[in-house]
């Protein structure tokens, strides 16, 4: 399955027109509710643009950047609903020339985060000729359209200044939640370590990677980069990962052996939905490892 470019006269066409600005014209803050109760009937209607499998493209420019949104997945379909309902038209309003992603675990083993954005990148980069690669956590919606999801110079880090921490950098180190990082980038750090099954540090791990690469992390300022989460409780089948900080400490150790050029996985299902496209996928579990 791939997104053939171009695909009709029309797209032809679209190969003709100037340049997306750097900076899109009339961007700012905008008010979210996580809490409202959104119709997914209504989305498609809203979003007339948005084409099956959850992609879209600036009309009146071309985009610098190809975008892959890749969303971790699985039990949270409210969350779902909510990030579609504020996303799409986010990221029109970016003129971004994306497709959404969600990368859904099947059931019954630990959930393992970073291994299901491994699978996102890689199943992504066969569809279509991605340049950046976004990595967002399906219940963080930003408040700000000024903040840019797009690929930098180093990898950049989102969601820095959440309503959960006071629209504060958690800790100066943090690097979770939403991260963009070009092709090279994440292929320059092996993605994201295979090893951290349930909950916690795999974000700390992957802060470890880039600064062993020898790159930067970039965050827009935090008053553009404001964003809520949706208030969840821990899931079943995320518990903590019981070695979570021995794994980080290892990173510089393991991060050329443990990450793309070792995962293992079986996909399930891969399907084009009006507003996303699903991968069901078999990542294994935590003794087979
Ligand atoms: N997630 C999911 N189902 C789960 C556990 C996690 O879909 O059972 C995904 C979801 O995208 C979520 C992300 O993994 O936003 C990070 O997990 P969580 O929200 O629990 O982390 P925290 O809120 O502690 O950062
Ligand atoms: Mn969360």
């Amino acid at each position: 399955m791939s997104f053939t470019f171009p695909q009709s006269a029309e797209d032809a066409e679209i190969e003709d027109i100037p340049w997306c600005q750097e900076i899109p014209p009339n961007l700012g803050p905008r008010a979210v509710d996580t809490r409202l109760n959104v119709s997914f009937l209504n989305i498609p209607l809203e979003n007339p643009n948005v084409q099956n499998g959850g992609r879209s493209k600036p009309r009146i420019c071309r985009a610098q950047q190809k975008i892959a949104i890749i969303i971790p997945f699985r039990n949270r379909e409210l969350h779902l609903k909510i990030w579609l309902y504020y996303m799409h038209p986010f990221l029109q309003k970016q003129q971004g020339d994306y497709a959404i992603y969600v990368v859904e675990q099947i059931q019954n083993t630990t959930f393992n985060k970073a291994r299901l954005m491994n699978v996102g990148f890689t199943e992504a980069v066969k569809d279509y000729d991605y340049n950046c690669f976004i990595f967002c956590d399906v219940d963080i919606i930003p408040m700000d359209e000024r903040n840019l999801y797009r690929c930098s110079n180093n990898p950049k880090h989102m969601a820095n200044s959440l309503d959960k921490f006071k629209f504060r950098l958690f800790y100066s180190t943090s690097f979770g939640g939403v991260v963009a990082f070009t092709k090279e980038q994440f292929l320059k750090i092996n993605g994201f370590s295979n090893s951290f099954w349930g909950w916690g540090q795999e974000d700390d791990e992957l802060y470890k990677r880039v600064m062993s690469a020898g790159m930067k992390v970039e965050r827009p300022n935090q008053n553009i980069a404001r964003s809520r989460m949706i208030v969840h409780s821990r899931d079943v089948g995320n518990e903590k990962t019981g070695n979570r900080f021995h794994l980080v400490k290892q990173t510089g150790k393991h991060m050329h052996m443990d990450g793309l050029n070792s995962l293992k996985y079986e996909i399930i299902s891969h399907t084009k939905h009006q507003l996303y496209t699903n991968i069901t996928v078999d990542i294994g579990s935590e003794k087979k490892k």
